[in-house]
């Protein structure tokens, strides 16, 4: 099945190195031959809002059926060193915006020295140090800080720089630092309009209102702008914020979305989203919020420790109509918004794909099955294409294409992970190939395969 062609039949597929090379109703021949008969062989799955980047969480990605994982929502600091830690370790392909978070943070005189360490310790030491953490900590306290006229400046060129690293564009979860102001986000849309690189944001609140910011600053500034999981951002009011998105790619804005099909988010108990008065902001109360440690939902007391405590929960604050609605417009993509390995973590981590075929097309028929692969893999494709010219080769099961290819049986695919039992792998899925290399191979992982490959923005220097 090819969501571009609408091709929809039985074929053979031929690959050869990290290519596809045939697609033939002849038989064809090869050093490995795979009989798929009554299965799907489609696009590997390209997941534009991963969190989870060791191959720990690429593994259950794989078993999800996912081929491409990328960080656009936060981005990565120090992004180069990033990418080079994972160069030839990595399971599935990968790739990150730049971190407009982390950046602005740098760019604050306050801050300077506690980036020129972060930095050196990246240098010298890697990612694992511990004494990172500590000095990113130092600088956490920055979300509610502004930026001063000539800190904007020097955020300018942090931003520069990071294109240079191979960005995707620029992440800007401005939900999480509440002190930017609204000259400072649309300073970094203009910029983002300049060099034609798109943002990726977590709007500045959970309602209508947010992502009215979103769509008009990308307007008014003739930037592109991806606005991530609509689902939790816009809650009840899902169905005017679909109409906003549906009706501005009308009007020929470069705006898209994209959901999880999950009734429940997932994120940091010490972040802004808990500030005072979360519960009228986010339509819930302490027991909507599960600790992900040890999945006990909290009281007033229990989330007063665990916040000082620090770390992430789980929570339930979506209705499934909402999410129904999300995947049945045409122009949503799925994205999982998987969480850094925890064997506890949100199910969305290890199931999101799985779920989609499983519950929302094969049981409940909300969508088709082409739309939903059209979802999961050609329209992020395109999305990225115009700053990753990777991607014009990814997404589509066609001759020349890439050999990032998913197989799953459509009668039996489905989750397994659970808010209660944590991440397991889904099944239905039997085979995935990443650049021609099998890492799912009959249902089960292969060991000792890296070959995942970074998907580099155009202005990578
Ligand atoms: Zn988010």
């Amino acid at each position: 099945m090819d969501p571009e062609t609408g091709l929809d039949a039985e074929r053979n597929v031929g690959v050869r190195g990290d290519r596809i090379v045939e697609i033939s109703s002849a038989p064809l021949r090869g050093k490995t031959v795979v009989d798929v008969s009554g299965l799907v062989v489609a696009p590997g799955f390209i997941d534009p809002h991963a969190h989870g980047q060791t191959n720990e969480s690429h593994r259950f990605q794989a078993r999800d059926g996912v081929t491409t994982a990328l960080e656009l929502e936060s981005g990565r600091p120090f992004l180069r060193q990033w990418l080079e830690m994972k160069e030839g370790k990595t399971l599935i392909h990968y790739g990150a915006t730049m971190a407009q978070g982390a950046l602005r943070v740098m760019a604050m005189e306050k801050y300077r020295d506690v980036a020129r360490e972060a930095r050196k310790i990246v240098e010298t030491e890697g990612f694992d140090h511990p004494r990172l953490r500590e000095v990113l900590g130092e600088g956490f306290s920055a979300r509610y800080e502004s930026l001063t006229a000539a800190e904007l400046d020097q955020m300018g060129e942090g931003l520069s720089a990071e294109l240079a690293d191979g960005a995707l564009g620029i992440g800007v979860p401005v939900g999480y630092y509440p002190g930017a102001s609204r000259e400072e986000i649309f300073r970094v849309y203009e910029f983002a309009a300049k060099m034609k690189a798109p943002v990726y944001t977590h709007v500045r609140d959970p309602n209508v209102a947010a992502i009215q910011e979103a769509i008009a600053n990308a307007a008014a500034a003739g930037a592109s702008v991806h606005i991530v999981h609509l689902n939790s951002m816009a809650l009840g009011q899902i169905g005017v914020a679909l109409d906003m998105v549906g009706s501005a790619q009308k009007q020929g804005l470069d705006i898209t979305t994209e959901l999880y099909p999950y009734t429940a988010g997932s994120t940091s108990l010490e972040s802004t989203l808990f500030d005072e008065g979360w519960q009228e902001v986010w339509g819930m109360d302490y027991g909507d919020i599960q600790w992900e440690a040890t999945g006990e939902r909290l009281t007033k007391e229990t989330f007063e420790k665990y916040r000082k405590l620090g770390g992430t929960v789980i929570i339930h604050m979506m209705k499934e109509e909402w999410i129904e609605q999300g995947l049945k417009a045409p122009f949503t993509m799925i994205g999982t918004d998987g969480m850094p390995y925890h064997p506890k973590a949100h199910p969305r981590s290890a199931g999101t794909y799985s779920r989609v075929l499983g519950r929302y097309v094969r049981e409940r028929k909300v969508l088709g099955l082409m739309e939903a692969l059209a979802k999961m893999s050609l329209m992020p494709a395109r999305r990225l294409e115009g700053m990753a010219p990777a991607m014009r080769s990814k997404g589509r099961l066609q001759v020349g294409c890439d050999a990032d290819i998913t197989v799953f049986d459509p009668e039996t695919v489905l989750d397994t992970a659970t808010f209660e039992g944590g991440l397991t792998e889904s099944k239905g899925i039997h085979h995935v190939l990443v650049s021609g290399t099998f890492v799912v191979r009959d249902g089960q992982s292969v060991a000792g395969v890296y070959p995942g490959r970074a998907v580099l923005g155009k202005y990578r220097r």
